[in-house]
């Protein structure tokens, strides 16, 4: 509630091909598109994304878009979950996809959404495992960066920023635990 989630205009109802309308079909919930044909209500799910933190020597890997949005700002690597897909294997794939680096995931290090975005980003740190850094697919280049090096305003996405900074700080506490 609150957040218009039908600015994706769906006309037709997917199962028998009927007008979908917006109403309300519960009273304490959000609008819904509703066919007038079957009633079959078809609810605009969130875009699950999942990405790797990944850190090698003491910098972290991030990838060049290729493509819009923000082409030519910085990500993680990773991307969209497939249905069905175990979060965790897309991390995986989705890293593999862009910069042809297989990785073992180690722990979460945060899931980041925000009012009014389509996006559920889920954020592994991971360890890497074999191959030669590689950019491809939709991304333009793939590079390593220490803590100084980050392309703070260079950043693509919301997300990104706050899952590098999130793991920064938490690095730095670990460190500053350990001294
Ligand atoms: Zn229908």
């Amino acid at each position: 509630m609150g957040v218009n989630q039908h600015d994706v205009e769906f006309r037709f109802c997917p199962v028998c091909g009927g007008e979908l309308d917006i109403s309300i079909p519960k009273p304490d919930e959000p609008s819904r598109l509703i066919c007038g044909g079957c009633d079959f209500i078809f609810y605009l799910d969130p875009k699950v994304v999942a990405c790797t933190i990944l850190e090698k020597d003491g910098k972290i890997l991030l990838l060049k878009r290729g493509i819009n949005p923000q082409k030519g700002k910085w990500v993680m690597p990773g991307g969209y979950v497939d249905r069905k897909e175990a979060v965790e294997t897309a991390a995986v794939r989705g890293t593999f996809e862009e910069c042809n680096v297989r990785v073992r995931i180690e722990d979460l290090a945060g899931v980041y959404s925000y009012p009014g975005k389509l996006a559920v980003v889920i954020v592994y740190k991971a360890r890497y495992l074999e191959g030669e850094l590689t950019p491809k697919d939709e991304t333009q280049a793939a590079e390593w960066f220490s803590e100084k090096e980050i392309p703070w305003s260079d950043l693509a996405f919301r997300s990104t920023t706050d899952a590098v900074r999130n793991y920064s700080s938490a690095k730095q506490a670990r460190q500053a635990l350990s001294e």
